[in-house]
């Protein structure tokens, strides 16, 4: 049950992210034959872009008649402002091309101007929410290199908004974390509040990424403060959306209805279509999911959702909102009604393939709801090929080197931070009077990343369906590893780190035994990777029965292994390697039963011992790794087959 939720969350995350305009107050200059009020009137049209864009878009539309007889620089803002409104209204299309009408315009303009970056900005914008990452990237790209040989501290500042979040978008997220704090530095320097409230709304989309919902939270509570300073009432309630967000990740569903109350009483009904459909649909979901929950209420506020998802051009919303509808209407147990809607899921990402983690994720999750259906239903055939299917994603996923790289990031974060932190804490202490957004303490914070979630969702699926079929090959890709049945690298890290903790705060020993095979590339060409498959299970069956049940051995990678040895010295640990090494240089190696032909195999292995590490505060797991890497090294040049502690 928890896997739904914790998807949609970080998956609706993807579109509350929110570019910011400028003001264009410092880009107008009255030039060559201009027409007379224009530019007056432009500043009014600005200004009322934010509380009323119809009215603001009629008043622009009065110089329709007259385009021909504005200045260039004229004409330029007449785009550029067109491209706000269209934003405001959502209408991603209609910005493109106004802006690219805008751009063209430019080229004839003698110098380089600031308006050229603030079009490309809005047009990176415009393709950034219709999921063409690329193209946003390069106007980004090219808006910030403009802004920076104007040296215009807002516009690179905004332009570094843009790009950090095209990075975490498509999971580069240090990067991301790079160009947002130098943003944040940037605009901490200036007494803009809308771009302060951006920043602080960017980097908090950035830490739910990386599961960090407590800091999260309090940048967001931070761009509330400063969109509300800055009269942004849009964008204060989208900060509001995110606020809401995070609640209902933390499953404080009634905090989250509270919010996305306000929401609805803040903007009396008149915010842009994507936070009234996000504060519906948020309203849905924390519905469904709170104590005695009512699925019926939850569908209803499912339909007034609809109404503003099918006004708004995003392109993720129309998905959300189906991956929503199939959860109510599987609670609501409209099966059939609710395979329909996972079909549209499934069509809408179809055609968005490849996937993104996150999108890969909702994938999952949705094909995991439709084997539960299936299985409601009887289907066990196709409640079965669902998992096999879901299998086989969770792994590609799994595969993808992002999954490392968020733990990477994580662990450098909590180094890098620790500067950022102050200052947050700082700002922490003043936001305290802000009613609404308690940032009450969480309780365990959950350490989980996604995949453990789709793992979740994998296992307990596979639980029902081997009810029927008695299958066991679907048995946890995540942390066996398939060939040799012992854990693989990735559960093998989380115990090691575990075992290593424990050694740690109790003071005790804890060894670490890394071995690779000799000379195994010969196998496989001499005899094919079928026989080096069969050695390599075998050398794992050898090892295992010189363990104890408190040691862990694991596959690190490809045919080198790790065993940990909890409240062991390097001298017991010696004597277990050896053991181990010589019942693999005695073993009768043959390629098969029948066949005659003997060969010979061993392993080499590095020791280290926490013990030797005790001077050194900051050692870690890896250091100790890294270490009995070194000494394995040492062993292979004194000529294999060889232990060295
Ligand atoms: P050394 O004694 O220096 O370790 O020599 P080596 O031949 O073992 O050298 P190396 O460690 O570079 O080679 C490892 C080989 O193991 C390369 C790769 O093809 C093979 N290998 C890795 N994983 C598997 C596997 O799952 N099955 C099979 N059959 N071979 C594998
Ligand atoms: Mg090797
Ligand atoms: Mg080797």
């Amino acid at each position: 049950m928890l896997c739904k939720r914790f998807t949609q969350f970080l998956f609706i995350l993807f579109y509350f992210s929110f570019a910011i305009k400028v003001s264009l107050a410092v880009a107008i200059q009255t030039q060559e034959k201009s027409l007379a009020g224009f530019d007056a009137a432009a500043l009014v049209i600005e200004k009322l872009i934010d509380s009323n864009t119809s009215l603001a878009h009629s008043k622009l539309k009065n110089y329709d008649e007259h385009f021909n007889e504005l200045s260039l620089k004229q004409k330029i803002t007449y785009q550029y402002l067109l491209t706000d409104i269209y934003i405001s209204q959502g209408q991603f299309y209609l910005v493109k091309q106004a802006a690219t009408e805008g751009l063209l315009l430019t080229l004839k303009l003698p110098n380089p101007s600031l308006l050229i970056s603030e079009l490309l900005y809005n047009r990176g914008f415009a393709y950034e929410s219709t999921g063409e990452i690329l193209l946003a990237t390069k106007d980004y790209e090219s808006g910030l290199e403009l802004a920076k040989s104007l040296h215009n501290n807002t516009l690179i500042a905004t332009g570094l908004i843009n790009l950090g979040a095209t990075y975490y978008l498509t999971d580069y997220y240090e990067k991301s974390l790079i160009v947002l704090n130098d943003a944040y530095n940037i605009a901490k320097q200036t007494n803009d509040e809308e771009l302060k409230g951006s920043v602080n709304s960017e980097l908090g989309i950035l830490y739910a990424n990386l599961d960090r919902n407590e800091q999260a939270m309090v940048y967001y509570q931070q761009s509330y403060q400063h969109y509300k300073n800055a009269n942004k009432k849009d964008l204060s309630l989208n900060a509001l959306v995110n606020i809401g967000l995070v609640h209902l990740f933390e499953k404080k569903y009634e905090q989250a209805i509270s919010v996305y109350k306000t929401i609805i009483d803040e903007s009396n009904g008149a915010a842009i279509n994507h936070i009234m459909y996000s504060a519906y649909s948020g309203l849905s979901l924390a519905n469904l999911h709170k104590k005695n929950s009512n699925p019926e209420v939850s569908y209803q506020y499912l339909l007034l959702s609809k109404k503003y998802m099918e006004s708004v051009e995003q392109y993720d919303t129309e998905q959300q909102y189906y991956v929503d509808e199939a959860f109510v209407l599987f609670e609501l147990e409209r099966f059939d009604e609710a395979i329909d809607s996972i079909a549209k899921v499934e069509s809408i990402l179809a055609a968005q393939m490849p996937l993104g983690h996150l999108k890969m994720q909702a994938l999952i999750s949705i094909l995991n709801l439709k084997s539960k259906i299936y299985f409601k239903q009887r289907h066990y055939q196709q409640a079965y090929a669902l998992q096999e299917q879901q299998l086989s994603l969770t792994q590609t996923l799994y595969d993808k080197k992002h999954i490392q790289s968020v733990a990477e990031v994580r662990l450098a974060l909590e180094a890098k931070e620790a500067d950022l932190q102050k200052q947050v804490l700082k700002n922490k202490q003043a936001l305290q009077g802000i009613s609404l957004l308690e940032a009450e303490k969480k309780q365990a914070q959950q350490q989980l990343y996604v995949l453990y979630i789709a793992v979740v969702a994998l296992i307990f699926a596979w639980l029902l369906v081997k009810l029927v079929q008695g299958q066991r090959k679907l048995y946890i890709a995540s942390s066996i590893d398939m060939l040799t049945g012992i854990v693989n690298r990735r559960e093998l890290m989380k115990k090691g780190r575990k075992l290593l903790s424990r050694a740690k705060i109790q003071k005790t020993n804890f060894s670490v035994i890394m071995i690779d095979i000799d000379n195994f590339k010969k196998v496989n060409d001499e005899f094919g990777h079928h026989v080096g498959d069969q050695v390599l299970k075998k050398i794992v069956e050898l090892g295992e029965g010189f363990l104890r049940k408190t040691d862990v051995f694991g596959r690190f990678g490809g045919e080198e292994f790790i065993i940990f040895l909890p409240n062991t010295s390097t001298a017991q640990a010696k004597v277990i390697a050896e053991r181990f090494r010589i019942a693999v240089e005695e073993h009768a190696w043959k390629i098969n039963h029948t066949s005659q032909k003997p060969f010979t195999m061993s392993i080499s292995m590095g020791i280290t011992n926490s013990v030797d590490f005790s001077l050194d505060e900051l050692f870690d797991l890896t250091t100790l790794i890294n270490k009995a890497d070194s000494l394995l090294y040492q062993a292979k040049e004194q000529g294999r087959n060889k232990v060295c502690a």
